[in-house]
């Protein structure tokens, strides 16, 4: 945890993963994924360089990304699809939200802020 300043270097393309809003571990930590106890100990990673979980953000401040072979979204069921979409791209929100929002680690996850859920 004293770590928080340092960087992490991405285990597919090998850069520095400077900013949380970048880190696919803590995408998939906010989305219910990764467990804390494993955030520090899982390989660090671009969310652009996890193309079968970047090809589902569909937000503004994202550069949409494709996800060749077969994980491709476009060869997958449009309902999945757009309910995948709907998840992550809410949760990199939240990624996004989180250097403003204040929040404990431990707070991150979506699934601790229950006021959020609609369907
Ligand atoms: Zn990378």
């Amino acid at each position: 945890m004293a770590k928080c300043d340092e960087g992490y270097l991405c285990a597919v393309c090998g850069r520095d993963v400077s900013a949380i809003t970048e880190s696919a571990l803590y995408l998939r930590f906010v989305l219910g994924e990764v467990p804390l106890e494993l955030l520090h100990r899982l390989p660090e990673c671009h969310i652009a360089c996890d193309p079968a979980l970047a090809q589902y953000v569909a937000h503004a401040e994202f550069a949409p990304v494709v996800c060749d072979g077969p994980f491709d979204k476009r060869a997958l069921d449009a309902e999945f699809v757009s309910a995948e979409e709907a998840r992550v791209t809410r949760a990199f929100a939240r990624l996004l939200a989180i250097p403003k929002l204040g929040l404990s680690v431990p707070e991150y996850p979506l699934s601790v802020t229950p006021e959020e859920c609609s369907s």
